[in-house]
């Protein structure tokens, strides 16, 4: 579910896989996104901050700071929400045009992120099963390529 206003966007998305595996990788998606972190819960899985949009303000031609909350919650059976909240400090009411670009950037390179974490493949050397994105076995060192 995606609501859009606020200059932002509120969204929400199931995903089939374990809250902690969410949750490190949607930390590395917001250090990518260079998030700044103002509080971390680790066991509540809740990430507060800013982050920098595109969007420019219209006197200065600054980057506008936009408010980023990104929390995991845990399902039934190894699946969690994702709940990402980025939104102006300041609501801008007469703004109609879509402003979700910064979680559609989130949750692009959260996919892209998740597949790498999730699919492993067989060491040719020593067999054992290793990331797919790794360029050396971390377990005997071979290449893989
Ligand atoms: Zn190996």
């Amino acid at each position: 579910m995606q609501i859009n206003g606020s200059g932002g966007c509120f969204e929400e998305r199931t995903y089939e896989i374990e809250p902690a595996v969410a949750w490190q990788v949607g930390l590395l998606v917001a250090a990518e996104m260079a998030v700044k972190v103002e509080a971390r819960d680790d066991e509540k899985r809740l990430l507060n901050g800013t982050i920098l949009s595109q969007e420019k303000t219209f006197f200065t031609g600054k980057q506008k700071q936009k408010l980023f909350t990104f929390s995991v919650q845990g399902l039934d059976q190894g699946s969690c929400q994702i709940i990402l909240d980025i939104r102006k400090e300041r609501i801008e009411v007469y703004s109609l045009k879509s402003q979700n670009r910064e979680a559609m950037e989130f949750f692009d390179n959260f996919d892209k992120k998740l597949k790498e974490y999730v699919s492993s493949i067989i060491c040719p050397s020593c067999k054992a099963k290793i990331s797919a994105s790794v360029r050396f076995c971390p377990e005997c060192g071979a290449p893989v390529k």
